[in-house]
């Protein structure tokens, strides 16, 4: 293919793309929403296989020993489907016990991301986090209120929680009739029309039943003494909220808002049908030398935000994910590792169709492929066709879970950094050594990351290990002018550590202490995220 058909072809790729993720708190309704949006997609016949955590069923990907026991998926799995004219990429965000680290990472990877609330219980703690991560890039938000077969807090009251504790406005693409038994579907505001709500379709697509026009006499025929309830409420609506506006969407100020069960499988299609409208399609991406690499370019390129090991139990080796940011993914193409110089042919690139791995033959900008490496790549590693510039905006973050690790068998203590030090480059947990003392520390974001590390550790590298509690509150990068951190070096040297890169880092035993030090030092950063 000639050049010009090669840079058409990318873009044409390019525009057809939606790379997101899903945040929400454990049990609002992310799995559902997840096998809802796949049947969407055609992907599975029946929704309702994709994580079998309740009923004891292992979805096909969960793969490792432990997960198997626990019956979770540690995995960050992600997903291809079509969607009219558009393909989607959905990343999986491991959510509740399997919460960690890769959980942020991923939100730094994708362009948009969709928030999941149950609506009788409003913003809950995991949201509030989440929604953090995604305003260091300001990625767009879509919002689904979920669970609208149930009796629901009032609608315009959710809004408000939204507005006032995310910091987000609200702007309803739809609106609820009623709740709980008496949800009768929702007004489309966009599109003038009445999508009337059917029980019993939850496994389905449905035949979907639409009035047109507000005023239709029909409305009230359907809906008896919700009609004229429905135009009222809608008449407030549009005075007291947000209109969409695309920009303000864009630029993460504001949320569309769309109602639904995504158990009854309600109003799921009316939020993909945004998302493929409105969400971005694969973005630029900033580099450390300083100018965004647009995802039209032709020359390939891409970074890695989460290492898995142990994918295959018959194979111990790792998948490194890697998103692409420019240009096209060929079967066998070579690749720069930029941060060791190598190149690498790249012959069995993995691509995901709801957990299934299958080898792919070409990917474009906002595609996630799985690389098979053996420990020698690391989080934040840019490929390129050859150039040398690296990505940016690939994070740690600080950990919010403490542990000192101790060895069964004293002897084998350089093992056990070794391991520690690998497994932090891998971002299965973050390793911490006090300036002042011997010790071990470990940190993570989710409890799961310990104990991913000890089974590890004990069959990659032979070593035995345990924990202890240890009293730290939180973690933070200390940078500024070398004389004051000297200086804060002497004075706060108990408490400081290096990190597995040598980065020293501010070790808080709580956050009070943390307020002092900032407060005592202003011209040093601390600083809750590190750049790879
Ligand atoms: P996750 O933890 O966010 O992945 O949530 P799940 O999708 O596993 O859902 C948690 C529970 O809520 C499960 O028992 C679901 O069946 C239920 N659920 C999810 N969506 C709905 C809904 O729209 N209506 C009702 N009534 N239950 C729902």
């Amino acid at each position: 293919m000639s050049d010009v058909s090669v840079a058409k072809q990318i873009k044409h790729e390019v525009d057809k793309r939606r790379t997101f993720a899903i945040i929400s708190h454990p049990d609002a309704g992310k799995t559902t929403i997840t096998e809802k949006v796949l049947l969407h997609g055609q992907q599975i016949q029946k929704a309702g296989t994709v994580k079998g955590k309740k009923s004891g069923q292992h979805a096909k990907s969960d793969w490792m020993e432990m997960e198997q026991e626990r019956g979770i998926s540690v995995t960050t799995s992600v997903m291809q489907f079509p969607y009219h004219s558009s393909l989607v990429n959905l990343l999986d965000t491991p959510g509740h016990e399997d919460f960690s680290e890769d959980t942020y990472r991923t939100l730094t990877a994708v362009d948009s991301c969709l928030m999941v609330i149950d609506g009788a219980k409003g913003v809950e703690d995991r949201t509030i986090k989440l929604m953090e991560v995604t305003r260091l890039r300001d990625t767009p938000i879509i919002t689904f209120m979920n669970k609208l077969d149930r009796d629901i807090r009032d609608p315009l009251e959710l809004l408000d929680e939204v507005e006032d504790v995310l910091k987000i406005m609200c702007a309803p693409i739809t609106w609820p009739i009623g709740s709980g038994k008496n949800f009768k579907g929702v007004y489309h505001l966009l599109r003038d029309e009445t999508i009337l709500y059917k029980t019993g379709q939850g496994h389905t697509i449905q035949n979907i039943d639409v009035i047109k026009g507000i005023d239709n006499p029909e409305l009230d025929e359907r809906l008896g003494v919700w009609a004229e309830e429905l135009r009222e409420q809608i008449e407030l609506v549009n005075g007291a909220s947000n209109a969409f506006d695309k920009e303000l969407f864009l630029a993460g100020e504001l949320t569309p808002v769309f109602f639904g069960t995504a158990l009854g499988n309600f109003g799921v299609d009316h939020m993909l049908d945004g998302l493929v409208e409105w969400a971005p399609k694969p973005q630029p991406r900033e580099t450390d030398e300083g100018e965004a690499v647009a995802s039209d370019n032709s020359d390939f390129s891409g970074f890695v935000f989460k290492i898995q090991a142990n994918m295959d139990p018959r194979h111990r080796d790792r998948v490194a994910f890697l998103r692409i940011v420019s240009g096209k993914y060929e079967k066998g193409m070579k690749m720069k590792q930029v941060r060791t110089g190598k190149d690498v042919r790249i012959s069995d690139a993995l691509t995901f169709l709801a957990g299934d791995r299958a080898h792919v033959e070409e990917a474009y900008p906002g595609d996630i492929i799985g690389l098979h490496n053996h420990g020698t790549i690391q989080i934040g590693d840019t490929f390129t066709s050859g150039s040398d510039f690296k990505f940016s905006g690939i994070p740690n973050f600080a950990p919010e879970l403490f542990r000192r690790i101790r060895l069964k068998d004293p002897l084998k203590q350089k093992q056990l950094l070794k391991g520690l030090v690998q497994l932090s480059e891998e971002g299965a947990v973050q390793v911490f050594r006090p300036l002042i003392s011997n010790d071990l520390i470990v940190g993570a974001v989710g409890v799961l990351q310990f104990d991913v590390v000890v089974h590890r550790l004990k069959t990659e590298y032979k070593v035995d290990a345990m924990y202890e509690n240890i009293n730290v509150a939180t973690a933070r990068w200390v940078s500024g002018d070398e004389r004051k951190v000297d200086e804060f070096r002497r004075k706060a040297e108990a408490n400081l550590a290096l990190d597995g890169g040598d980065n020293l880092t501010y070790i808080a035993p709580t956050m009070v202490n943390l307020s002092l030090a900032e407060e005592r030092y202003p011209d040093i950063t601390f600083s809750h995220t590190r750049e790879h």
